[in-house]
């Protein structure tokens, strides 16, 4: 039986709290499993102007990694109370904008499960193929079999979570002048990564003069943040990368001056399961802090780097 999902619930809540004139609210499609259906909802906060400066905020690809969406959503309702009394913010939002889809998979999410309804795990599923050396075994995208994890279901007609995902960045984010966009995953390591890409290759990233840049003034703004800044491929190579998809699709049709620099942030879970190995027995503990503190604490530490990041994409100085 596939409950009502209190994720889904809470954007929903959000909608009501956010102010019409400055947050508009979308039902981009339903996903559905059986009799029910699950809405994939997005967000678009401030100006209407397609080449503003734009933060994206992206969640839940993975439905077993709920605390991605629950990182947005509680920033979401923060931003969104503070626009309330807050003039400055206003202000500085008819200038700018903020884009969100905070549960991509809610399907994979309702089920307890990595991938989408299908067995697809969304992040395998972009066509998109790795460089063949050094590939880990399955985990990289595999075509064998929806049963086993890490499947990359059919790249030439992808998922609907997927195109969903790639039509609304195509559309929002593509055509700003400067572009950063967040991916929040959970699950693996001690540490809070930021990664930029690429996944598919340990080739230099093209724009590794603009990522450095960007770290320094993170380094200097936010002296002794937790995240380890480094090219995803460091820790493993995979197939299918929806960010390295959308990015090089941008590369090659953008003007010159744009710039589109795609982030995810892999939320260190060993940590939450080496405090509470009970957690290793729960299919959510591996990926989700369980203890309530835990998931404060989680809550709150994220918001200075989207706070910081926000600003950089509104005042991209670094860039030059
Ligand atoms: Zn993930």
């Amino acid at each position: 039986m596939i409950k009502n999902l209190p994720e889904i619930k809470a954007l929903r809540n959000l909608s009501h709290v956010a102010d019409p004139e400055i947050v508009r609210f979308q039902e981009l499609t339903r996903i559905n499993i059986k009799h029910r259906s699950y809405p994939i909802i997005s967000f678009e906060i401030g100006c209407t102007e397609l080449d503003a400066p734009v933060l994206g905020l992206f969640g839940g690809v993975h439905g077993l990694e709920r605390v991605g969406t629950h990182v947005i959503t509680s920033y979401l309702q923060s931003l969104f109370k503070q626009m309330k009394w807050d003039d400055d913010l206003r202000t500085l939002l008819k200038t700018s904008r903020i884009v969100s889809i905070p549960l991509i998979n809610p399907g994979g999410m309702a089920k307890r499960w990595r991938s989408n309804p299908n067995g697809v795990d969304l992040m395998r599923n972009a066509p998109v193929e790795a460089e063949k050396k050094n590939l880990p075994f399955l985990l990289s995208g595999h075509q064998y079999s929806n049963k086993i994890p890490w499947y990359r279901g059919n790249p030439n007609k992808m998922e609907t979570e997927s195109q969903i995902l790639i039509d609304y960045v195509k559309e929002k984010v593509f055509p700003a002048a400067t572009a950063l966009t967040v991916d929040f995953h959970s699950g693996f390591g001690l540490k809070d990564r930021f990664w930029y890409p690429y996944a598919k290759t340990t080739d230099q990233f093209p724009n590794i003069k603009e990522v450095q840049s960007l770290k320094d003034l993170m380094d200097e703004t936010l002296p002794h943040h937790i995240y380890k800044v480094e090219p995803q491929s460091l820790n493993y190579t995979t197939h299918g990368d929806i960010w390295d998809y959308l990015y090089d699709d941008h590369r090659l049709h953008k003007k010159s001056d744009q710039l589109f620099l795609p982030w995810t942030l892999e939320m260190g879970s060993w940590n939450w399961v080496k405090k509470n190995p009970k957690q290793i027995f729960s299919a959510s503990g591996l990926f989700n802090p369980i203890i309530e503190h835990r998931h404060d604490r989680t809550m709150r530490r994220h918001k200075a780097l989207i706070d910081f990041l926000f600003s950089a994409t509104r005042n991209s100085h670094w860039r030059n």
